[in-house]
């Protein structure tokens, strides 16, 4: 699987590809010359079908599904508001305007149905891909990310 690897403050490590069969104790990442170790916790990560189940950064046993948003996205985003602009300017028809908006939306689906689903840890954001995501793992929860968070915050009080 192809790894994203974050630091606990959620800064980018780096990339790399780890074998879910051979499971590295460490991951060497970062730019040439400046990379380092860290350490994998395979400690319960891998459920009984030998799909990922948690983070082996930090340990989170928190994982969310969602998809990679391809950089053209972006892209047909800004053509498809340059076109209403100019066609509220009224430089072009209607029908230009709409079969222009209707090819868009459809370039978009495609964009997102080839879009590749991963999974990304709550707690420090490191994100895995290129393996099969148990159905257990839901999308993004606002309930749980607060719940997580609050864990990580020091309780008032102590020292
Ligand atoms: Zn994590």
């Amino acid at each position: 699987m192809q790894v994203t690897a974050r630091a606990a403050d959620r800064s980018r490590l780096g990339q790399a590809e780890v074998s879910l069969e051979e499971r590295p104790a460490r991951l060497r990442v970062g730019r040439p010359g400046e990379e380092r170790e860290h350490f994998l916790d395979w400690e319960r990560a891998i459920d009984d079908a030998g799909q990922l189940r948690k983070c082996v950064l930090c340990g989170c046993d928190t994982l969310y599904r969602n998809r990679s948003t391809p950089r053209l996205t972006v892209i047909v985003a800004v053509l498809a508001l340059s076109v209403v602009a100019v066609g509220l300017a009224g430089y072009v028809t209607p029908w230009v305007l709409v079969a222009t908006l209707l090819v868009v939306a459809a370039v978009d689906v495609v964009l997102w149905l080839r879009s590749e689903w991963r999974l990304t840890c709550y707690r420090c954001r490191s994100t895995f891909r290129g393996m099969p995501i148990a159905r257990y793992h839901r999308g993004w929860d606002a309930r749980t990310q607060r719940r997580i968070d609050a864990a990580d915050q020091p309780s008032p009080g102590s020292s």
